[in-house]
């Protein structure tokens, strides 16, 4: 596995800025949507599943948005401050 964010065995959370966000592997269709609208945040690994880069540039409520883009609900978004889950 050349990608240390691809883990495909276990849906793990990714601190990024105010967020916690994991992506449900199983419920990504690959569609990119959150691709395309954070794409410093978002990208697809070989299986075609959406990966959470922790070093982007895109601001909160962009990845907020991209996650409330995904068709299938598939991104996880946690307020790390509050510990509340806010998507979805
Ligand atoms: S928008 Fe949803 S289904 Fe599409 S790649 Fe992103 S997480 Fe996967």
């Amino acid at each position: 596995m050349s990608d240390p964010n691809s883990s495909p065995a276990d849906d793990q959370f990714f601190q990024v800025g105010k967020y916690q966000i994991k992506v449900v592997r199983n419920m990504c269709i690959g569609a990119a949507t959150c691709v395309a609208v954070s794409p410093s945040t978002y990208k697809l690994d070989s299986d075609n599943k959406a990966v959470v880069q922790t070093a982007g540039t895109d601001t909160p409520e962009n990845i907020l948005m991209a996650a409330q883009s995904c068709p299938t609900r598939a991104i996880v978004v946690v307020d790390t401050e509050t510990g509340k889950q806010v998507w979805p």
